[in-house]
Order: structure tokens, then C-alpha cells, then sequence
């Protein structure tokens, strides 16, 4: 896969990207990364990317010009055209599905914003809006990596064992189950004796019912939308009306 970002600032990419995981995917040719610096389509002398917001108020917003310019001439070299995400407070919740969506292109371009944001216009070259949170970040810098980690590392051959991509949180609807290494006691927390006993199933079971209740307790809104079997919703619901008697029980005493 081909990643390219455009940015004032393309020199935050490599420290990230080069370093361990995903400077051995570069490596291993799994992706490759090209930052490119959105001034090299600036035509005055102080390189100006940004102006004044119409209609007054604070801050500087990224002018169309140099974006449309970076844009279309980045996404003309090469075969075929890049996928193009913008970053946005306004975007689209960015998730592990969007993540799985993403790995299936063969070439992502991101435009990373900067200042008070972009003119409006800016976004006609989107093909999708990314945002990666509810809170404000200076740039769209901070997001074009997270997205570029999250989507390289589901690539064949970016992990080193292919089997670690699937058995994650989110990967089937669910946060992952409690792990465990050495050693078995520490500071006289016992790691569950289950995992101790070597019987795969019984390990099976207990991490499906750990991902369940971590899930029920930490982010019930992702069990609504789980594939769950009627069994194991009945155990979700049996966890609820435990928490409920909880409840009751401190407010007696
Ligand atoms: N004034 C804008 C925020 C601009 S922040 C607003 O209120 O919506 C400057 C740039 O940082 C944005 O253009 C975007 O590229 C990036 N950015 C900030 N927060 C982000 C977030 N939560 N997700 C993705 N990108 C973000």
C-alpha cells in the first residue's frame, strides 16, 4: 500500500513511521509513506498557506489554492488515483471499522489541516472526512498517524504473527479479554487459575466471558451492536441485574 500525507509540517511523519513496527513494514515493503509539504505549491515569496476567515473572527484558516494545487498534482503521479481523506472535529468517528475499510485501498492520501481549519471548499477533493475524536487537535497530523498505524497493522505481513490482527478488541464487536503474563503471583495479584490449567477450551470460554463482561461493564453501547448468541446475551443481561443488586446493596448500608 502507498500512504502519502501533505502537511505544513511533513517532517513529524518519519520519527513515528520509522521506528519499530511500522519502519519494519516499510522495510518489508508491506507500505510505503511519502510526506509531502503543502509550501512546495505556495507561488509567493513567503510560501503562504493560510488568510483570514470572511465575515471576521479569530485565527487563520488554510487557503484553497495550495490544497487543490498539492491535491491534484500528488494524485496525478502514479497509476491509480489515491483514496483522499481530509481530518476533521466534523469528520466521520473514526473506528477499527473504518480502519478495515481503509486497508482494502491500494493508495490513501491525507490532507492534514492546520490553524483554524480549511476553507470550505477544501473538502469537494474529499472522498471521506475523518475525525478522530470529540476534542480539538492543533493539526491533522496527530490523526493521519493514528490512522496510517491503525490500517498498516491490519496489512498481511505488518505484524510479525498473522493471527495477532484478529483476535483484538473491536475485531468482533468487543473490547479484548483481561491478559496475563509472568509471573503467576505478583505482589499477591493471581493471575485466574484457568489460565494456568492448560485445557484450551476451558481458556477459550473464560477469555469469551472476559470480553464480555469487560465489555458489558467499560462500553455497553458497543454490546448492543455485538454478535452475540442468545446464550451469551442471557449472560450479559444475568451481569446487568448483578450490578443493578450492587447498587441496591450500597445504597442500604
Ligand atoms: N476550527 C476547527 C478545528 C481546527 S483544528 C473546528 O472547530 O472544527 C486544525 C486541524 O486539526 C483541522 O483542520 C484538522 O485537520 C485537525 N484536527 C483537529 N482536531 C481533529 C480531530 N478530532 N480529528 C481529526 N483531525 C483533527
Amino acid at each position: 500500500m502507498l500512504i502519502e500525507a501533505i502537511s505544513v509540517i511533513p517532517q513529524v511523519f518519519a520519527p513515528y513511521l520509522d521506528a519499530s513496527i511500522m519502519g519494519r513494514a516499510q522495510k518489508s515493503q508491506v507500505f510505503s509513506f511519502n510526506a509531502y509539504d503543502l509550501r512546495d505549491w505556495t507561488h509567493d515569496r513567503h510560501r503562504t498557506v493560510d488568510d483570514a476567515p470572511f465575515g471576521g473572527g479569530q485565527g487563520m484558516l488554510m487557503k484553497p489554492e495550495p490544497i487543490f494545487e498539492a491535491v491534484e498534482d500528488v494524485s496525478s503521479r502514479g497509476d491509480a488515483a489515491p483514496y483522499v481523506v481530509f481530518f476533521s472535529p466534523c469528520g466521520t468517528p473514526f473506528t477499527q471499522e473504518v480502519a478495515q475499510r481503509l486497508a482494502t485501498k491500494d493508495r490513501l492520501l491525507f490532507v492534514c489541516g492546520r490553524y483554524e481549519g480549511m476553507d470550505e471548499r477544501c473538502y469537494k477533493l474529499a472522498d471521506e472526512v475523518i475525525s478522530l475524536g470529540d476534542y480539538v487537535l492543533t493539526g491533522g497530523e496527530l490523526a493521519a498517524l493514528a490512522v496510517t498505524d491503525a490500517v498498516v497493522r491490519l496489512l498481511p505481513g505488518a505484524l510479525g504473527d498473522d493471527m495477532s490482527a484478529q483476535d483484538e478488541s473491536f475485531s468482533d464487536g468487543l473490547l479484548e479479554y483481561a491478559q496475563y503474563t509472568r509471573p503467576a503471583d505478583f505482589r499477591g495479584m493471581l493471575v485466574p487459575n484457568v489460565l494456568l490449567s492448560g485445557d484450551h477450551g476451558a481458556v477459550d470460554r473464560w477469555r469469551r466471558e472476559s470480553a464480555l463482561e469487560r465489555t458489558a461493564r467499560l462500553r455497553p453501547d458497543l454490546i448492543d451492536t455485538a454478535n452475540l448468541t442468545d446464550k451469551e446475551r442471557s449472560f450479559v443481561d444475568s451481569l446487568y441485574a448483578e450490578e443493578v443488586d450492587v447498587v441496591i446493596g450500597q445504597g442500604g448500608d
